[in-house]
């Protein structure tokens, strides 16, 4: 066991070492990963439907909000100032809840990170998907990883031109439809789509979708595993998260060491020697172009495609599966001291995943709290600042106040908006030809915010002086919803003090 823990540690030390010495400032090589299938190709498979179906088809969704709302099952309306989510409707002054999600997406991938590892990289991050979905086109137009390898070293014949003018102009289509349904989000989805065939939609949405479309086809069709790399920050920060007990994916060298290949075995046939036959299958299929036998690292998004290669190799050589597995570091280290530890659920419970689990759950129930309780009637006021009051010929005062009504329903509402706290006092609505009255009607549009120019009418007798607090209640002619508001009447400085 001495000889294979030195031989693992040897091996990690010097590989890591020269690999660092070769790439810094090294020119991209480039990498053709081999096909591969494997549980681990499949869950990807299917993940990557899931992803991309939500992604293309949720904008054609549907969802009635009744006649005077957009029935975009999801449609973030800039112009308008809303978020619709079937049946949430988040207003601008509801941003919070925009906040929340972030922060429960925030602690949700700590979690995830603390328990799985890279499970975001290598499954569902945007770039993965979209680099998978690339290569299935490379590999289907210019085939597996030896004939895209000779492909690319042959010289430029028509077969290489029509090869490679189709995969480009099949990305680009991807490309386009990505960023075409980017925007698609972002108003009426089919009126939008007939708008942009016909050059009539706005110049923004033809920038938007040359942008993403640009970005789609540089990012999964020539830079791919140099975004994960180089650009994106994420691999460091969950480089900080992970700890002895999180998963990644590990090549047990405890096990595999010493390598060699068939002809080695035979040759020194009194040699002990490890599994793993130096085959480089994993290296193959490896979209980030690494070898995993020289240990963690940065580079690795966790997309278990070495552990389905190998598994492969291991059943046809008739050796045990797992030579390259989901792993903690406890695990390994275990092994490699001799023990025959696994990983169960138990090593997912710890002190910080139960953080993490308590975070996520307070702040998921909060925000649950808060939709199912919020109001659907808010009210802002604006006292007149020149003049901040006109003083009546009768001897009274009059203030005036603009009110925004905020009616989030979906349906027209009517509202009374009465004074609490001065005795006496009136309302008119400004231009109204009405004698002043101790309430107001007003009917506001569905799902919209309604201003309204109001005076408050007040005697000295009932005024506390200069400024008098008091209360302006908004309330649904049916009773359903209340709101209040604060408010100051401002009188001349002698004005009574009756109250
Ligand atoms: S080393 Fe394995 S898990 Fe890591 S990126 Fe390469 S194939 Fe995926
Ligand atoms: S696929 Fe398995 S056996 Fe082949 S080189 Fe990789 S670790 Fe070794």
């Amino acid at each position: 066991m001495a000889e294979v823990l030195n031989t693992v540690d040897r091996i990690d030390v010097e590989a890591v070492n020269a690999k660092h010495k070769r790439e810094l400032y090294k020119a991209r090589v480039k990498i053709f990963p081999k096909r591969v299938t494997g549980a681990f190709r499949q869950l990807k498979w299917w993940i990557m439907a899931v992803t991309l179906g939500i992604y293309y088809v949720t904008p054609w969704l549907r969802w009635d909000r009744g006649p005077d709302a957009p029935d975009q099952a999801v449609l973030i309306d800039m112009a308008n100032q809303r978020f619709y989510f079937f049946f949430i409707e988040i207003w601008p002054q509801e941003f919070y809840y925009i906040a929340g999600l972030l922060i429960m997406a925030g602690v949700g991938l700590f979690l995830v990170t603390s328990t799985v590892g890279r499970a975001w990289c290598g499954y569902t991050c945007p770039q993965t998907v979209w680099v998978d979905l690339f290569l299935v086109v490379e590999r289907w137009i210019e085939g597996d990883r030896n004939a895209r390898m000779k492909l690319d070293k042959g010289a430029w014949s028509p077969g290489k031109w029509r090869k490679r003018i189709s995969k480009h102009i099949l990305w680009i289509l991807i490309a386009i439809a990505t960023g075409g349904a980017w925007i698609f989000y972002f108003a009426d989805a089919p009126t939008l789509a007939v708008n942009l065939v016909t050059l009539e939609a706005p110049a923004i949405a033809y920038t938007t979708v040359a942008v993403l479309t640009a970005t789609t086809y540089v990012f999964a069709g020539f830079m791919r595993e140099q975004v994960c790399t180089y650009m994106c920050p994420w691999p460091r920060i969950q480089a900080a998260m992970l700890d002895e007990h999180s998963l990644t994916v590990t090549y047990n060298g405890w096990r595999g060491e010493p390598r060699a290949r068939h002809k080695e075995r035979v040759d020194h046939a009194d040699t002990k020697y490890g599994d793993c036959i130096d085959c480089n299958l994993c290296v193959a299929v490896c979209p980030q172009g690494i070898d995993i036998r020289d240990g963690q690292q940065l580079e690795c998004i966790t997309c278990a495609l070495c552990i389905d290669a190998c598994d492969s190799v291991m059943e046809k050589v008739g050796s045990p599966k797992g030579l390259i597995s989901y792993a903690t570091l406890s695990e390994y280290d275990g092994n490699v001291a001799g023990g025959n530890v696994t990983t169960t659920w138990r090593s997912f419970i710890r002190p910080r995943t139960i953080v993490y689990t308590i975070l996520w759950s307070l702040a998921g129930f909060a925000m649950l709290y808060m939709l199912l309780t919020r109001d659907r009637l808010d009210i802002n006021v604006l006292h007149d600042r020149n003049p901040v009051y006109v003083a009546l010929s009768d001897g009274g005062f009059r203030n005036g106040y603009t009110i925004k009504i905020l009616n989030m329903e979906t349906r027209q509402r009517t509202f009374r908006l009465s004074i609490v706290g001065i005795t006496g006092a009136t309302l008119s609505l400004a231009g109204a030809t009405e004698a002043p009255t101790g309430d107001l009607q007003i009917t506001t549009p569905a799902d919209d915010q309604h201003s309204v120019k109001v005076f408050v009418t007040a005697y000295p007798q009932h005024l506390g002086g200069e400024t008098t607090p008091f209360t302006l209640l908004l309330s649904h002619v049916d009773g359903e919803e209340t709101v209040r508001y604060e408010a100051i009447f401002n009188a001349a400085k002698a004005a009574g003090n009756a109250q």
